[in-house]
């Protein structure tokens, strides 16, 4: 007897292990969207916004007063909705804007920026945005604008926060560029000592998500400048005081209902996986070429988890 040929029913996407934890893929371009979205993995943990603005070659101020305030928020809207694309509807949490002060002097315009002594201690992420509320407004724009289109799986989240106040804050500017924070999905990166210590408060404002910074938590609690080399043996991701901050934001964050994520470079670590895994993270987020490692230890713990719960 004879059958017709099957049709090819290999998936798109690489078989992934089915895990509680979900696993996310960090995107720095907008342009690797797509080979992120071919991992398989369950969204975007963290689109950086930078590269859509650092690649217009001038500060936003200048490239605003040249080309106008429409074509900035444009560019924009064109980055996020290629990864929101991409994966819909697989959530994409977009990050808002977060480069330092020495990355902007290097564009156009960049002289009057100002110069710091510690660019990283700096004008940077949420405390530029907060001062800067006209400028941010645009960013802000930009999510209107992709809500508007119809791309309900985007969120968005705010680098570099301390408390509760930075957190009110950004989140009465989103409100007041017409996205309503009860209808999206919104969060913080945890990045400083202070907001892992201050989660409890910042969740009582509303937050949907945390998500673990590791780079920036682990040089400002050991203060290790994660830029220099001759400190770069002391950057420990696994340093039992970044594991104990990051273990007491997990509890509390279950006791409020919020989610935990990780997209600093360490969740890629197998250790750090563990540790998450173990914690009750909701999901980790890694670089392109780590996720499927990431998939296969999540699942690995996850196994073991169950297996110890029994006997
Ligand atoms: C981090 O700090 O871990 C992070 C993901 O943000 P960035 O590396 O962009 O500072
Ligand atoms: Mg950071």
């Amino acid at each position: 007897e004879q059958h017709e040929p099957v049709e090819d029913a290999r998936p798109t996407t690489p078989v992934k292990p089915m895990t509680a934890t979900e696993v996310k893929v960090n995107v720095s371009i907008p342009e690797a969207a797509e080979r992120a979205a071919a991992t398989g993995a369950d969204g975007v943990g963290l689109l950086r916004t930078e590269h859509m603005v650092l690649s217009l070659g001038k500060t936003p101020t200048r490239y605003i007063a040249e080309n106008g305030e429409r074509a900035y928020v444009d560019e924009l809207v064109d980055g996020i909705r290629t990864a929101a694309d991409e994966f819909y509807p697989r959530p994409v949490r977009v990050r808002t804007l977060d480069a330092p002060t020495d990355e902007f002097r290097q564009l156009e315009g960049g002289d009057d920026e100002p110069r710091e002594h510690n660019p990283m201690l700096g004008y940077r992420g949420i405390r530029r945005s907060l001062d800067n509320p006209d400028l941010f407004a645009h960013e802000l724009e930009a999510f209107r604008r992709i809500f508007e289109m119809g791309y309900d799986n985007v969120e968005i989240m705010f680098p570099l926060v301390n408390d509760a106040q930075d957190v009110a804050r950004a989140r009465d500017l989103l409100r007041e560029a017409g996205v309503d924070p009860e209808k999206r999905e919104w969060g913080v990166m945890v990045e400083t000592p202070a907001s892992a210590l201050e989660v409890e408060s910042m969740a009582e404002e509303g937050v949907d998500f945390v998500s673990f910074g590791t780079n920036d938590l682990t040089q400002y609690t050991l203060a290790v400048d994660r830029n220099n080399e001759r400190v770069a043996g002391r950057f420990d991701e696994l340093h039992p005081a970044v594991l104990k901050l990051i273990g007491n934001v997990i509890e509390t964050c279950r006791d409020h209902d919020v989610k935990t994520s990780i997209c600093g470079q360490a969740a890629s670590k197998p250790r750090m996986v563990q540790f998450l895994v173990e914690e009750g993270v909701s999901s980790i987020s890694a670089n392109i070429d780590a996720v499927r490692d990431v998939q296969h230890e999540v699942k690995r713990v996850e196994q073991r988890l169950i297996l110890d719960s029994v006997r």
